[in-house]
């Protein structure tokens, strides 16, 4: 690997990364630092935790200088990621009087026009309230040469695809664009095809499998008992800071009910209806340990850097099996031990399989010992072994 010196990185990004600490790039930054400081286009594919944020922010950064135009335009699918990234810029530019903004909805308006009356050089924003501020005449991306579109299929997911392209447009021909997504289906090569310029690939580890420090496995129950055996395992668990998922902002605000009784737990939540500030608060805790359980949608949480969580539970298997290893993604950051927990239930066995064959691994099946288990025939199944998909074979000619 080499060190982050050998890259090409300037000066005060160099001193920048000593003081976080960082002794060496991950394999995503060592490929992806040289190609943007190259100025070549990217288009990335990388799970969550593999330093991304600074395979991106370290290039563009050493690259800058100080000036009255923004200069870089990060995209970013929910605020909480979007405040996570602007962080890190601020950290990676502590050397460069560079002004970092952030743009973001669910709060006012008039902070974030008073930032941008200050010219800044970055701004990290979410699509909507973007494009409001460009709407309102308060930006003018003109100046722009640095665009990262980051976390794009999650993007696409919540509809900001229209959103993303009128912000695009508005940006410069000569630019340098920055694409990551952790899939590529159809309509984000089209869009990548559109927004870049002979990118080159930068793929990074196996996209499919959960992270190798993870240990996860399925508790099956009856949909009756599923309460009884979340709050039973949290029990029996020597846990720091968990995160919870669940698939309702209802099912969140229940089970934050049930957590609070448990002797040890100081729990919060984290979705869409709950108000920014205390979105942020909750967030802030858990970050700084004055709460150690989250519960979150998935929606709010995906591809935050919550480093050190010890456990992930997920209250019902994800429909969507890319979900799993995004959401299990969560721990075993920074090649830290975690485990995660998924309960299962008759009606989720379809997911189940789904998240089996996705990562082409069967998931192991674990009882709760002495838990008062209610009989359901989910109990007595083995799961078919998941076999691993084999290269096409080659065509005779
Ligand atoms: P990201 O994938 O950008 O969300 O980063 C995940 C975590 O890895 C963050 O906590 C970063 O601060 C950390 N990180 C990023 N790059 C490095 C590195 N080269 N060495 C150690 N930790 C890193």
């Amino acid at each position: 690997m080499p060190s982050f010196e050998e890259l090409g990185l300037s000066r005060p990004v160099l001193r920048a990364i000593a003081r976080t600490g960082y002794t060496e790039p991950t394999p995503i930054q060592a490929q992806a630092i040289p190609l943007a400081l190259e100025r070549r286009d990217i288009i990335g594919a990388s799970q969550t935790g593999t330093g991304k944020t600074a395979a991106f922010g370290l290039p563009i950064i050493s690259q800058m200088q100080p000036s009255t135009r923004v200069q870089c335009l990060v995209l970013e699918p929910t605020r909480e990621l979007a405040a996570q990234v602007e962080d890190q810029m601020n950290v990676f530019s502590y050397y460069k009087p560079l002004n970092v903004v952030l743009l973001h909805g669910g709060v006012g308006y008039g902070h974030q026009i008073e930032a941008l009356e200050n010219k800044p050089d970055v701004i990290i924003a979410t699509p909507g309230r973007m494009l409001d501020h460009m709407e309102k005449g308060n930006l003018d991306l003109g100046g722009v040469g640095f665009l990262v579109l980051d976390e794009v299929d999650r993007m696409l997911d919540m509809g900001f695809l229209p959103d993303v392209k009128r912000i695009i447009d508005q940006c410069p021909k000569e630019r340098n664009t920055l694409f990551f997504s952790a899939t590529m289906p159809p309509a984000i090569q089209t869009l990548a095809n559109w927004a870049l310029r002979d990118p080159a690939s930068v793929e990074i580890g196996e996209r499919r499998s959960p992270a190798e420090t993870v240990s996860h496995a399925f508790y099956p129950v009856g949909m009756d008992q599923r309460d009884e055996l979340i709050v039973e395992l949290i029990k029996r668990t020597d846990f720091e800071s968990v995160m919870i998922f669940t698939r309702t902002k209802k099912e969140a605000d229940s089970l934050l009910g049930l957590l609070k009784d448990i002797e040890g737990a100081r729990p919060t939540a984290l979705h869409s209806d709950i108000r920014q500030s205390d979105r942020t608060k909750a967030l802030q805790g858990f970050r700084d340990g004055t709460y150690n359980l989250i519960v979150a949608t998935d929606i709010a949480a995906r591809g935050l850097d919550i480093s050190g969580v010890t456990h992930v539970v997920n209250y019902r298997v994800p429909e969507n099996p890319e979900d799993y290893v995004h959401r299990i993604g969560r721990t075993g950051r920074a090649k830290q031990e975690g485990d995660a927990f998924t309960i299962l239930t008759a009606d989720e066995l379809e997911n189940a399989k789904s998240v089996e064959h996705f990562i082409e691994q069967t998931i192991e099946r674990r009882k709760l010992e002495g838990f008062p288990y209610n009989y359901t025939a989910l109990l007595d199944e083995n799961p078919a072994p998941v076999r691993k998909r084999r290269p096409a074979p080659k065509r005779r000619r």
